[in-house]
């Protein structure tokens, strides 16, 4: 068995205080408007950990920005030169990530380090300790149990905290995590075999606590095999206002698009910024065609992008269940109502 720690709940924040003595630190703060956002932390004193509130946004923007310089270019009398911009990455520890959030940062390892390793996503990547916090108060929307990306995890965290009420349980998932208890070793302490009973007795009521479920693999299943009527398309397409903030708020969506901007006549840069497979113009052709019918809407190329071309290309699928996308959307498009309803749906 993997050796577990006790973290007192006085002793966090100068726990914290040491390590962001070598290493930014992003956590989940309450901000002046009530809002629960990963933030950077230059001072523990001046900010409002929320451990328990799930932040509004995921951790995407830390290692995928909504844009991003890739190169920047220069013409001269010897053609174009180009030039790679030396953004820094600094050693970040992450703490505090939901299960979900960390998951989804499983699932774009695959995407930028996968056979094509992306630069900048790299060197952020490779700088970050992630350290998650279990969740036993789950979101109304969040269904993480169903698509095996929380409320516990059992893999992927360098650390990860339950909260025990007066102290957190700790466990390490990798050399990093675990470095970072051995470095402060006096905070820590082994924990009994009573933390850990605790921990799994959470576990359990986390998992019951959830308001949605729902069978994601007999989603999976059917729109593997085709088997979702067209009608229930086209009801995701009239409800869909083409806003993009599902996709934005997604921790999982990936997709982008790339933008040259000319800077003055000799130079410019070329960026990439995110993009949304529900936007219109995502489709759009040079010229104006654009393949994508209304009635064959993104709404059903982003459903069968996440629960079915995923689960075939990397054995599961690109949704980890944080529910964002439900409280965002103003059109009342669900995915938890979609996959409910496939699963109880008969055949078309
Ligand atoms: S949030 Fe809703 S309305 Fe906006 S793009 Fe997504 S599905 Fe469409
Ligand atoms: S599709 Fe919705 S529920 Fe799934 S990970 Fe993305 S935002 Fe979260």
């Amino acid at each position: 068995m993997e050796t577990r720690y006790i973290l007192k709940k006085d002793h966090l924040a100068p726990w914290l205080r040491r390590v962001a003595k070598s290493h930014r630190v992003v956590a989940p703060v309450k901000n002046r408007h009530g809002d629960t956002l990963y933030a950077e932390i230059d001072g523990l004193d001046k900010v409002e950990l929320d451990l328990a509130g799930q932040p509004q946004a995921s951790a995407k923007s830390f290692f995928l920005p909504q844009q991003e310089v890739l190169f920047t270019y220069r013409t001269g009398k010897g053609g174009y030169e180009f030039h790679e911009p030396a953004t820094p990455a600094p050693a970040t520890v992450y703490f505090g990530l939901r299960s979900c959030d960390l998951s989804a940062i499983l699932y774009t390892d695959v995407v930028f380090m996968g056979r094509h390793k992306d630069p900048g996503y790299r060197r952020r990547r490779e700088g970050a300790i992630l350290i998650s916090i279990a969740c036993h108060q789950p979101h109304p929307n969040c269904f993480c149990h169903a698509t095996k990306s929380g409320p516990f995890l059992e893999f992927g965290y360098d650390l990860q905290f339950t909260d025990l009420g007066t102290r957190f349980l700790v466990e390490a998932g990798r050399s990093r995590g675990e470095t970072l208890i051995s470095q402060w070793r006096p905070f820590f302490s082994e924990a009994a075999e009573e933390d850990v009973k605790l921990q799994y007795q959470l576990a359990l009521e986390a998992n019951g606590l959830f308001r949605r479920n729902v069978d994601v693999g007999c989603a999976v299943r059917k729109l593997a095999e085709g088997e979702v009527a067209e009608g229930i398309w086209r009801e995701l397409a009239d409800r869909c206002q083409d806003c993009g903030g599902c996709a934005y708020l997604c921790p999982t969506c990936t997709c982008f698009t790339i933008r040259d901007e000319k800077l003055g006549p000799e130079h410019g840069e070329r960026l990439r910024c995110w993009d949304a497979c529900t936007l219109e113009g995502f489709s759009r052709m040079a010229g104006g065609h654009n393949p994508v019918a209304r009635e064959q809407h993104a709404l059903k190329r982003r459903f069968q992008h996440k629960l079915r071309d995923d689960v075939h290309k990397h054995g599961r699928p690109s949704c980890v269940g944080c529910g964002r996308c439900v409280g965002i959307c103003f059109g009342g498009v669900d995915i938890v109502g979609f996959i409910d309803r496939l699963s109880e749906e008969d055949l078309p």
